[in-house]
């Protein structure tokens, strides 16, 4: 598939799973599962390398667009997706410019087997590529939305506790007229008879005359 497919789908694994390892080996194994999805594909050299070189840039620009720009809880688990994504694309380059692979032997003969070129594969691949930049826009959202809410609760939170620490403070020089909060404190003594059957005594009861020893 184009490359630029791949740093999508890269940066949505990171995006949703926010592992910079096991995302990166995850995307690595994308990798060679959206290439067998059937996708473009030319048996003309010079229009393969036409396309491949638009889709190469695009693919560079999306990548840092994506990496610099997303939320910073999933930033290196996103990076980490797209350069695993990327990974085996690499040696196409390398190849072109520099005449030399950059991977083992048996990972070019995986590479190569499992790809399903066809000249009407953008049907397949235009769809592939909205569906992962929906999915990844809605996956940012998400991400920019949770820190913005902890950041809310930590709020509130440390907002009741300083009135709750004013409002003992200033306990004692209420005034009397102001409205009760609900949870105050019923003095005990208000409640309490004045004359409360003792049941346990300290001394021992005196004796009485002529009683049971
Ligand atoms: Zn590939």
């Amino acid at each position: 598939m184009f490359v630029t497919v791949h740093v999508l789908s890269g940066a949505l694994l990171g995006a949703v799973y926010p592992r910079p390892l096991p995302v990166f080996a995850t995307a690595v194994a994308s990798h060679l599962v959206l290439d067998a999805v059937p996708h473009w594909g030319t048996s003309d050299d010079a229009t393969f390398l036409r396309a491949a070189r638009v889709d190469g840039l695009l693919g560079l620009a999306l990548l840092a667009a994506l990496g610099l720009r997303s939320p910073r809880s999933c930033r290196s688990a996103v990076w980490a997706g797209m350069a695993g994504a990327v990974l085996l694309d690499l040696d196409k380059p390398a190849l072109h410019f520099f005449g030399r692979s950059l991977q083992p032997g048996w990972v070019r003969w995986v590479h190569q087997r499992v790809q399903r070129e066809w000249p009407g594969g953008l049907r397949t691949e235009a769809p592939a590529a909205a569906l992962l930049a929906v999915l990844l826009t809605r996956a940012y959202a998400q991400r920019q939305r949770q820190p913005q809410r902890a950041r809310a609760v930590a709020a509130r939170s440390s907002t009741r506790s300083a009135a709750n620490t004013s409002g003992e403070a200033s306990a004692s020089s209420a005034k009397a007229s102001s409205r009760p909060s609900a949870s105050n404190t019923v003095p005990a003594r208000a409640l309490t008879f004045n004359n409360v059957p003792v049941l346990a005594r300290t001394n021992p009861a005196p004796r009485i005359a002529g009683g049971a020893s």
